[in-house]
């Protein structure tokens, strides 16, 4: 997540209280402006209507600058799925 500042591959057990609040934090800032937004941009909800929150990292911004460093967006694969990251502001 890129708002917490740390790389999608990163070991959970490893991390420090202060690193566990930021996800967590970020995780459901993020959950609930998806929620007003009515849903990510990459998706569909139940009735068709495109989602209406703009994702940083997905497949729609791999390529594009990073919204806060400007490095390009990165595409990885990840236990049997795919992984967007900004390779210098989120490190492992
Ligand atoms: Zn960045």
């Amino acid at each position: 997540m890129l708002e917490a500042g740390l790389h999608p591959k990163r070991k959970i057990g490893g991390l420090t209280e202060g690193q566990k609040r930021r996800i967590y934090d970020a995780v459901c800032g993020t959950l609930e402006k998806m929620t007003i937004a009515g849903g990510r941009d990459t998706e569909k909800d139940f009735f068709g209507r495109q989602g209406g929150y703009q994702t940083m990292l997905s497949k729609k911004t791999v390529g594009k600058p990073c919204p806060y460093c400007g490095n390009e967006i990165q595409k990885a694969s990840y236990l049997g799925g795919t992984v967007y990251f900004c390779p210098v502001c989120q490190q492992i």
